[in-house]
């Protein structure tokens, strides 16, 4: 199975709060966003549906998107996490430079810190300046990290080259009962 290395994830900013995935799946078929699953060994992955240029906004005048899903080249799909007991903190090469949320102090380790911490030390990381506890949440990733129990992920959209619709963000919001933002990841 093919996985992109340029994604564009939505997530819920209430960091832990567990979305049912069967209620988004539902509620992104009936906007066409997404239409069929794609594979049986991986319900969670779907095609693009019918409307997902007009939800998806993308910046150039004629974005060249493969909807048709292949074998081994590069396409746009959709990926539906299961709501997860545990927080993730999701992240790529991609990740900005970050500051501290106390003290606004550089944290240069943090992103790496956060990736190889477990569930315990993901919440217990330290500013390495002012010694205070960093909520990963807080941090002002620029679009390039977050944490979540649940999220969505668009494969194949390269970083700052498409943004989610209002209307996207609005039925998330509608679904789970808090706001929705978005983050670009580059898995290599
Ligand atoms: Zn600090």
């Amino acid at each position: 199975m093919w996985h992109a290395e340029y994604r564009l994830y939505l997530y819920p900013v209430v960091r832990d709060k567990p979305i049912s995935a069967s209620a988004l799946k539902t509620a992104l078929q009936a906007i066409e966003f997404i239409s069929e699953p794609l594979e049986s060994n991986n319900a969670d992955r779907y095609k693009v549906g019918e409307a997902f240029l007009s939800l998806i906004c993308f910046m150039g005048c004629s974005p060249n998107i493969e909807s048709e899903p292949q074998e081994n080249s590069p396409f746009c799909y959709v990926e539906i996490t299961q709501e997860s007991v545990e927080t993730y903190f999701i992240a790529g090469h991609n990740v900005k430079k970050i500051n501290c949320h106390h003290c606004k102090e550089p944290q240069s380790k943090l992103a790496k810190n956060l990736l190889e911490a477990n569930q315990q030390s993901l919440l217990t990381q330290k500013c390495s300046v002012c010694g205070e506890c960093i909520d990963p949440s807080k941090i002002n990733w620029r679009k390039s990290a977050f944490t979540a129990r649940s999220w969505v992920l668009i494969g194949n959209i390269y970083e700052s080259e498409a943004v989610p619709d209002e209307k996207l963000l609005s039925t998330l919001k509608q679904v789970s009962g808090c706001e929705w933002e978005y983050a670009y990841v580059r898995m290599k």
